[in-house]
């Protein structure tokens, strides 16, 4: 089947092929728009009005052109040389260079590039790293993974990050390292998370999963601290199907995790004698020939796509932040650029008569406007008390450290919880629509707005 740009591409399909719990899938119908009350006010289509935005589609995601996509793609098949080469030295080159940092390791995904990094970091059983609540499941798996204690920072809930205030009360002698996360494709606040790192020599790894491009204080994510990690997962704003990256300027560091990501075979300074075989324990985590095919195909439109989300987000901020109860994202100071992984809000049913944020949802999703509740609360997950239960972890840390109850009173996160009962979601390639299209966004949540009352007597 062909899939080029130019075809439709359902918005079924699109939740097919990008996996984000909650994103509604709902096509409205063309109803004429009466007036209600003596204020022209356009009937919300879960009323029997017409959608704010009928096409058939959104941008569709992920994107490609067959001229240069596709034919990149074939010369490797055609190759017959697709195991880890040319093509994937020639893709971190050019993603080291797109970052800003001397170096840069293609591995199988974002979720590995951070076991790698932490890992090569020295970080392990009975260290504790500091991690953000607000933030995609692999971010913790990867400590974990290390046999890592994930320790809990709650988040600014006006931006969604980690919140460099409640860093210090979190660290204990155990604490080894900080993982902000740029989630949304916000960045962090990275300065005064820097100092912190730098007054208690905690290590710093940049989650970029979703930030490729963003910047702060005119540096790339993924360049400010020791090391980033990236994902080029389907979904992400770089898309690969799967893949990842690390970042960094350390060059001994990066050996190593070359080395590591390849059954700990000798690279660069990480070299034993000759003939004496593998210098390190390893595993093997390679980038294929066809990733990098499709990355560097991908990577020459991520800067253009990246400045649309920039304008079209700063528009839609602009025309939304006025109507009571929806309250967008804030950016810290020093960010330069984000990336608009996503378009996050906080929704206040008070601005909406008492309309529950999965009414609002609802109501948005028929005006034609995919839309999600985004992450639920991840730090009270069973996974934690699990691995906790595992003889691995009952051999290195004290009892009291793996009594969830103690557990989850150290961890506890009431921004965090809050946020999560209060976010609303658009994907990124919403943001690759055009104006009109932002103007459809902020008409149909005006449109709510304006009937909440009856929407809410309908929806629930
Ligand atoms: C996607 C993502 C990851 C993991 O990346 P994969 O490539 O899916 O393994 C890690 N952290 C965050 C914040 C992510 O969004």
């Amino acid at each position: 089947m062909d899939k080029s740009p130019n075809n439709h591409v359902s918005r079924r399909e699109f939740m097919k092929r990008n996996t984000l719990a909650g994103l509604g899938a709902v096509i409205g119908t063309t109803i004429s728009a009466p007036v209600i009350g003596n204020r022209v006010m356009e009937k919300p289509a879960l009323l029997g009005g017409t959608p704010a935005w009928s096409k058939v589609q959104w941008p569709e995601w992920p994107q490609w052109d067959p001229e240069t996509d596709e034919k990149r793609l074939l010369e490797v098949m055609r190759s017959g040389v697709w195991s880890r080469a040319d093509t994937v030295l020639e893709f971190e080159k050019e993603w080291a260079s797109a970052i800003g940092t001397k170096r840069s390791l293609a591995v199988v995904n974002g979720t590995n590039a951070l076991v790698i990094a932490l890992a090569q970091m020295n970080i392990g059983a009975g260290d504790e790293v500091l991690v953000p609540p607000y933030t995609f499941i692999a971010t913790v798996s990867a400590v974990l993974t290390n046999g890592a204690m994930p320790v809990f920072v709650d988040v600014d809930r006006e931006t969604f990050q980690m919140d460099p205030a409640k860093i210090e009360a979190q660290i204990t002698p155990r604490t080894k390292a900080i993982i902000p996360v740029h989630i949304m494709g916000l960045p962090c606040d990275m300065d005064p998370i820097l100092a912190i790192a730098k007054k208690h020599n905690l290590a710093v790894i940049e989650d970029s999963c979703q930030a490729h491009l963003a910047e702060y204080g005119g540096k790339k994510v993924g360049s400010i601290g020791q090391a980033g990690c990236f994902s080029f997962q389907n979904s992400k704003n770089m898309p690969i199907g799967e893949g990842g990256a690390i970042t960094s300027d350390d060059e001994e560091f990066m050996d190593r995790c070359y080395s590591f990501h390849n059954l700990g075979n000798p690279y660069g300074t990480a070299v034993g004698a000759v003939g004496v075989g593998s210098i390190m324990q390893g595993t093997k985590l390679r980038f294929s020939e066809y990733q990098a095919a499709i990355g560097l195909a991908q990577l020459k439109r991520l800067d253009a796509q990246t400045t649309t989300r920039n304008e079209n987000a700063a528009y839609l901020k602009s025309q939304v932040e006025k109507i009571p109860g929806i309250m967008p994202y804030r950016l810290y100071e020093k960010v330069n650029r984000a990336a608009y992984h996503l378009f996050p809000f906080r929704y206040d049913p008070e601005g909406f008569k008492g309309l529950s944020r999965e009414g609002f949802l609802k109501a948005l999703r028929m005006e034609g406007i995919p839309c999600s509740s985004g992450y639920t609360v991840l730090n009270t997950q069973p996974f934690l008390a699990e691995t906790f239960q595992s003889p691995g972890y009952r051999k290195v840390y004290p009892a009291k450290m793996l009594d969830i109850k103690n557990y989850n009173e150290r961890n506890y996160c009431p921004e965090n919880e809050k946020l999560c009962s209060e976010a609303v979601w658009f994907t990124q390639n919403l943001l690759l629509g055009s104006r009109s299209d932002m103007d459809a966004i902020a008409s149909a949540i005006k449109k709510v707005h304006g009937n909440a009352e009856q929407v809410k007597a309908k929806s629930e």
